[in-house]
Protein backbone atom coordinates (compact mmCIF):
# COMPACT_ATOMS: atom_id res chain seq x y z
CA UNK A 1 0.00 0.00 0.00
CA UNK A 2 1.55 3.63 -0.77
CA UNK A 3 1.24 6.44 1.47
CA UNK A 4 -1.36 7.78 -0.39
CA UNK A 5 -3.59 5.17 -0.38
CA UNK A 6 -2.80 4.47 3.25
CA UNK A 7 -3.86 8.78 3.81
CA UNK A 8 -6.82 7.75 2.03
CA UNK A 9 -8.70 6.11 4.67
CA UNK A 10 -8.46 8.63 6.87
CA UNK A 11 -9.23 12.28 5.36
CA UNK A 12 -11.56 13.51 3.70
CA UNK A 13 -12.26 14.07 -0.03
CA UNK A 14 -11.17 17.87 -0.32
CA UNK A 15 -7.46 17.43 1.18
CA UNK A 16 -7.39 14.33 -0.68
CA UNK A 17 -7.45 15.41 -4.02
CA UNK A 18 -4.95 18.55 -2.88
CA UNK A 19 -2.60 15.35 -2.12
CA UNK A 20 -3.36 13.61 -5.15
CA UNK A 21 -2.27 16.81 -7.42
CA UNK A 22 0.59 17.85 -4.90
CA UNK A 23 1.27 13.82 -4.84
CA UNK A 24 1.35 13.61 -8.74
CA UNK A 25 3.30 16.91 -9.70
CA UNK A 26 6.10 15.64 -7.48
CA UNK A 27 6.74 12.60 -9.26
CA UNK A 28 5.95 14.27 -12.45
CA UNK A 29 8.70 17.01 -11.31
CA UNK A 30 11.66 13.73 -10.20
CA UNK A 31 10.53 12.10 -13.74
CA UNK A 32 11.26 15.73 -15.46
CA UNK A 33 14.68 15.70 -13.57
CA UNK A 34 15.73 12.22 -15.14
CA UNK A 35 14.19 12.73 -18.41
CA UNK A 36 12.63 15.46 -20.61
CA UNK A 37 9.08 15.19 -21.15
CA UNK A 38 8.05 16.13 -24.38
CA UNK A 39 4.51 16.43 -23.58
CA UNK A 40 2.30 17.48 -20.82
CA UNK A 41 -0.53 14.31 -20.34
CA UNK A 42 -3.43 15.51 -21.34
CA UNK A 43 -6.69 13.99 -21.17
CA UNK A 44 -9.86 14.22 -24.20
CA UNK A 45 -13.18 13.90 -22.85
CA UNK A 46 -15.46 12.22 -25.29
CA UNK A 47 -19.07 11.60 -25.03
CA UNK A 48 -18.82 7.57 -23.66
CA UNK A 49 -15.09 7.58 -22.93
CA UNK A 50 -12.22 9.81 -21.77
CA UNK A 51 -8.60 9.20 -23.97
CA UNK A 52 -5.70 9.81 -21.74
CA UNK A 53 -2.53 10.82 -23.56
CA UNK A 54 0.32 9.29 -22.20
CA UNK A 55 3.77 11.02 -23.76
CA UNK A 56 6.75 8.18 -24.29
CA UNK A 57 10.72 8.19 -25.09
CA UNK A 58 11.27 10.87 -27.59
CA UNK A 59 8.29 11.73 -29.20
CA UNK A 60 6.02 8.81 -28.85
CA UNK A 61 2.42 8.75 -27.71
CA UNK A 62 0.89 6.06 -25.50
CA UNK A 63 -3.03 6.44 -24.94
CA UNK A 64 -5.07 4.95 -22.29
CA UNK A 65 -8.70 4.61 -23.50
CA UNK A 66 -11.01 4.54 -20.80
CA UNK A 67 -14.84 3.29 -20.58
CA UNK A 68 -16.64 5.40 -18.71
CA UNK A 69 -19.45 3.25 -17.97
CA UNK A 70 -17.87 0.01 -16.93
CA UNK A 71 -14.06 2.01 -15.63
CA UNK A 72 -12.66 -0.64 -18.21
CA UNK A 73 -9.29 0.58 -19.72
CA UNK A 74 -7.00 -0.42 -22.77
CA UNK A 75 -3.47 0.72 -23.38
CA UNK A 76 -2.71 1.57 -27.07
CA UNK A 77 1.14 0.74 -27.89
CA UNK A 78 2.23 0.94 -23.94
CA UNK A 79 6.53 1.01 -24.40
CA UNK A 80 6.76 2.34 -21.06
CA UNK A 81 4.50 -0.13 -18.61
CA UNK A 82 5.81 1.78 -15.55
CA UNK A 83 4.71 4.94 -16.65
CA UNK A 84 1.20 3.78 -18.04
CA UNK A 85 0.48 2.03 -14.54
CA UNK A 86 1.11 5.19 -12.80
CA UNK A 87 -1.94 6.53 -14.67
CA UNK A 88 -3.95 3.28 -13.89
CA UNK A 89 -3.13 3.67 -10.68
CA UNK A 90 -3.83 7.52 -10.92
CA UNK A 91 -7.42 7.43 -12.39
CA UNK A 92 -8.04 3.81 -10.62
CA UNK A 93 -9.41 2.31 -13.73
CA UNK A 94 -9.51 -1.08 -14.61
CA UNK A 95 -7.04 -2.55 -17.47
CA UNK A 96 -8.18 -5.63 -19.38
CA UNK A 97 -6.28 -4.84 -22.65
CA UNK A 98 -3.57 -4.09 -24.46
CA UNK A 99 -4.21 -2.84 -28.55
CA UNK A 100 -0.76 -2.88 -30.38
CA UNK A 101 -0.83 -0.90 -33.58
CA UNK A 102 2.22 -2.24 -35.02
CA UNK A 103 5.54 -4.75 -33.59
CA UNK A 104 8.29 -1.73 -33.80
CA UNK A 105 9.39 -1.47 -30.50
CA UNK A 106 8.44 1.78 -29.84
CA UNK A 107 5.01 0.93 -29.93
CA UNK A 108 4.87 -3.02 -28.72
CA UNK A 109 8.39 -2.90 -26.62
CA UNK A 110 6.60 -2.90 -23.78
CA UNK A 111 4.25 -5.87 -24.16
CA UNK A 112 6.02 -8.52 -22.33
CA UNK A 113 6.94 -6.53 -19.32
CA UNK A 114 2.91 -5.20 -19.41
CA UNK A 115 1.67 -8.87 -19.56
CA UNK A 116 4.53 -9.65 -16.85
CA UNK A 117 3.04 -6.74 -14.27
CA UNK A 118 -0.51 -7.66 -15.25
CA UNK A 119 -1.16 -11.44 -16.05
CA UNK A 120 -4.33 -12.09 -17.89
CA UNK A 121 -4.24 -9.00 -20.09
CA UNK A 122 -5.69 -9.37 -23.76
CA UNK A 123 -2.69 -8.17 -25.95
CA UNK A 124 -4.12 -7.46 -29.60
CA UNK A 125 -2.17 -6.99 -32.75
CA UNK A 126 -1.98 -7.49 -36.18
CA UNK A 127 1.42 -9.24 -36.47
CA UNK A 128 2.66 -12.64 -35.15
CA UNK A 129 5.72 -10.32 -34.27
CA UNK A 130 3.66 -8.26 -31.76
CA UNK A 131 5.27 -9.14 -28.55
CA UNK A 132 2.69 -11.03 -25.81
CA UNK A 133 0.68 -11.29 -28.35
CA UNK A 134 -3.16 -13.59 -27.05
CA UNK A 135 -5.07 -12.55 -29.73
CA UNK A 136 -4.50 -11.90 -33.69
CA UNK A 137 -7.08 -9.54 -35.59
CA UNK A 138 -7.43 -9.01 -39.02
CA UNK A 139 -9.81 -6.43 -40.43
CA UNK A 140 -13.37 -5.73 -39.22
CA UNK A 141 -12.42 -7.96 -35.99
CA UNK A 142 -14.51 -6.06 -33.10
CA UNK A 143 -13.03 -5.86 -29.70
CA UNK A 144 -15.21 -5.42 -26.62
CA UNK A 145 -14.00 -2.65 -23.85
CA UNK A 146 -17.37 -2.43 -21.29
CA UNK A 147 -19.84 -0.74 -23.39
CA UNK A 148 -17.21 0.36 -25.95
CA UNK A 149 -16.97 -1.48 -29.51
CA UNK A 150 -13.43 -1.18 -31.30
CA UNK A 151 -13.15 -2.04 -34.71
CA UNK A 152 -9.67 -3.03 -36.15
CA UNK A 153 -8.95 -1.67 -39.68
CA UNK A 154 -6.08 -3.64 -41.30
CA UNK A 155 -3.26 -0.70 -42.81
CA UNK A 156 -0.41 -2.78 -44.00
CA UNK A 157 2.48 -0.52 -45.61
CA UNK A 158 4.25 1.23 -42.66
CA UNK A 159 4.27 -2.41 -41.65
CA UNK A 160 2.58 -5.58 -43.08
CA UNK A 161 1.06 -6.32 -39.88
CA UNK A 162 -0.17 -2.90 -39.37
CA UNK A 163 -3.42 -1.97 -37.42
CA UNK A 164 -5.69 1.30 -37.03
CA UNK A 165 -8.51 0.94 -34.45
CA UNK A 166 -11.63 2.26 -34.64
CA UNK A 167 -13.75 3.37 -31.72
CA UNK A 168 -17.36 3.42 -33.08
CA UNK A 169 -19.15 5.68 -30.91
CA UNK A 170 -21.07 8.21 -32.05
CA UNK A 171 -18.07 11.01 -30.82
CA UNK A 172 -15.29 8.06 -32.42
CA UNK A 173 -11.87 8.25 -32.35
CA UNK A 174 -8.90 6.13 -34.44
CA UNK A 175 -5.94 5.11 -32.80
CA UNK A 176 -3.40 5.43 -35.89
CA UNK A 177 -0.05 4.20 -34.66
CA UNK A 178 2.22 5.22 -37.90
CA UNK A 179 -0.47 4.71 -40.86
CA UNK A 180 -1.74 8.42 -40.23
CA UNK A 181 0.40 11.37 -38.39
CA UNK A 182 -1.22 14.84 -37.84
CA UNK A 183 -0.21 16.43 -41.20
CA UNK A 184 1.89 13.33 -42.63
CA UNK A 185 1.82 9.41 -42.82
CA UNK A 186 4.22 6.70 -41.40
CA UNK A 187 7.16 5.89 -44.37
CA UNK A 188 6.59 2.82 -46.41
CA UNK A 189 9.19 0.13 -44.39
CA UNK A 190 7.16 -3.14 -45.89
CA UNK A 191 4.77 -1.61 -48.04
CA UNK A 192 4.19 0.14 -50.84
CA UNK A 193 1.77 3.64 -52.29
CA UNK A 194 -0.99 1.08 -53.25
CA UNK A 195 -1.11 -0.23 -49.72
CA UNK A 196 -0.84 3.73 -48.40
CA UNK A 197 -3.38 4.89 -50.47
CA UNK A 198 -6.03 1.74 -49.46
CA UNK A 199 -4.94 3.19 -45.97
CA UNK A 200 -5.27 6.81 -46.28
CA UNK A 201 -8.29 7.05 -48.54
CA UNK A 202 -9.95 3.86 -48.72
CA UNK A 203 -10.35 3.15 -44.95
CA UNK A 204 -9.35 6.25 -43.21
CA UNK A 205 -10.86 9.15 -44.95
CA UNK A 206 -14.40 7.05 -44.86
CA UNK A 207 -14.44 7.41 -41.11
CA UNK A 208 -16.98 10.17 -40.04
CA UNK A 209 -15.48 13.43 -41.08
CA UNK A 210 -15.65 14.44 -37.09
CA UNK A 211 -13.52 11.10 -35.66
CA UNK A 212 -10.58 12.06 -33.64
CA UNK A 213 -7.06 11.12 -35.02
CA UNK A 214 -4.97 9.55 -32.28
CA UNK A 215 -1.41 8.97 -34.06
CA UNK A 216 1.92 7.05 -32.40
CA UNK A 217 4.57 10.00 -32.58
CA UNK A 218 4.17 14.02 -32.24
CA UNK A 219 5.82 14.74 -36.19
CA UNK A 220 3.09 17.50 -36.44
CA UNK A 221 5.43 20.31 -36.98
CA UNK A 222 7.94 18.43 -38.95
CA UNK A 223 5.30 17.24 -41.35
CA UNK A 224 3.74 20.91 -41.56
CA UNK A 225 7.34 22.26 -43.01
CA UNK A 226 6.18 19.62 -45.75
CA UNK A 227 3.01 20.45 -46.47
CA UNK A 228 3.13 23.58 -46.44
CA UNK A 229 5.75 23.29 -49.01
CA UNK A 230 3.50 21.08 -51.16
CA UNK A 231 0.76 23.18 -51.29
CA UNK A 232 1.91 26.89 -50.62
CA UNK A 233 -1.36 28.49 -51.20
CA UNK A 234 -3.48 26.07 -49.17
CA UNK A 235 -4.96 28.19 -45.75
CA UNK A 236 -5.82 25.42 -43.93
CA UNK A 237 -2.76 23.99 -43.79
CA UNK A 238 -1.10 27.44 -42.72
CA UNK A 239 -3.93 28.11 -40.07
CA UNK A 240 -3.72 24.64 -38.27
CA UNK A 241 0.39 25.04 -38.74
CA UNK A 242 -0.35 27.93 -36.56
CA UNK A 243 -2.47 26.52 -33.93
CA UNK A 244 -0.13 23.80 -33.75
CA UNK A 245 2.83 25.91 -33.31
CA UNK A 246 1.01 27.73 -30.61
CA UNK A 247 0.49 24.27 -28.84
CA UNK A 248 4.11 23.14 -29.36
CA UNK A 249 5.23 26.52 -27.16
CA UNK A 250 2.90 25.57 -24.53
CA UNK A 251 4.23 22.51 -24.20
CA UNK A 252 0.91 21.12 -25.34
CA UNK A 253 0.78 17.90 -27.67
CA UNK A 254 -0.84 18.42 -30.97
CA UNK A 255 -2.83 15.60 -31.12
CA UNK A 256 -5.68 15.10 -31.57
CA UNK A 257 -6.76 16.45 -34.91
CA UNK A 258 -9.94 15.18 -36.80
CA UNK A 259 -10.32 13.05 -40.04
CA UNK A 260 -12.30 15.81 -41.45
CA UNK A 261 -9.16 18.38 -40.07
CA UNK A 262 -6.81 15.75 -42.31
CA UNK A 263 -8.52 16.10 -45.34
CA UNK A 264 -7.87 20.01 -45.21
CA UNK A 265 -4.12 20.21 -44.88
CA UNK A 266 -2.77 16.62 -45.28
CA UNK A 267 -0.95 15.94 -48.53
CA UNK A 268 -1.13 12.29 -48.37
CA UNK A 269 -5.17 12.47 -47.71
CA UNK A 270 -5.09 14.81 -50.70
CA UNK A 271 -3.05 12.53 -53.33
CA UNK A 272 -7.06 13.07 -55.16
CA UNK A 273 -6.76 16.68 -55.24
CA UNK A 274 -5.94 18.41 -58.61
CA UNK A 275 -2.90 20.73 -56.40
CA UNK A 276 -1.54 18.01 -55.49
CA UNK A 277 -1.55 16.12 -58.47
CA UNK A 278 -0.16 19.30 -60.47
CA UNK A 279 2.85 19.12 -57.71
CA UNK A 280 3.52 15.97 -58.19
CA UNK A 281 2.99 15.88 -61.93
CA UNK A 282 0.77 12.79 -62.54
CA UNK A 283 -2.91 12.26 -62.50
CA UNK A 284 -2.86 8.94 -61.10
CA UNK A 285 -3.11 9.29 -57.17
CA UNK A 286 -1.57 6.49 -56.61
CA UNK A 287 1.97 7.34 -58.40
CA UNK A 288 1.45 10.77 -56.45
CA UNK A 289 1.34 8.91 -53.54
CA UNK A 290 4.80 7.48 -54.26
CA UNK A 291 6.47 10.31 -55.58
CA UNK A 292 4.92 12.22 -51.96
CA UNK A 293 6.54 9.57 -49.36
CA UNK A 294 9.83 9.68 -51.86
CA UNK A 295 10.16 12.93 -51.45
CA UNK A 296 9.39 13.53 -47.48
CA UNK A 297 12.25 10.79 -47.35
CA UNK A 298 14.59 12.80 -47.93
CA UNK A 299 12.84 16.38 -47.34
ZN1 LIG B 1 6.76 2.29 -36.66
Amino acid sequence: MSALSFASMFMPQRVLTALTAAYFKFTTWQALGQKEYHREPTTINHTTMNIHLVPALKDNYMYLLVDKESGNAAAVDPVEPEKLLQKVEELQVNLTTVLTTHHHWDHAGGNVELAKLRPGLIVVGGDERVGALTKQVKHGDEITLGSLKVKSLFTPCHTSGHICYFVDEKDPAVFTGDTLFVAGCGRFFEGNAEQMYKALIGILSELPDHTKVYCGHEYTLQNFKFATHVEPSNPAADEMKKRCENLRNEGKPTVPSTIGEEKKYNPFMRVKESSILQYTKTSDPVEAMKILRSEKDSF
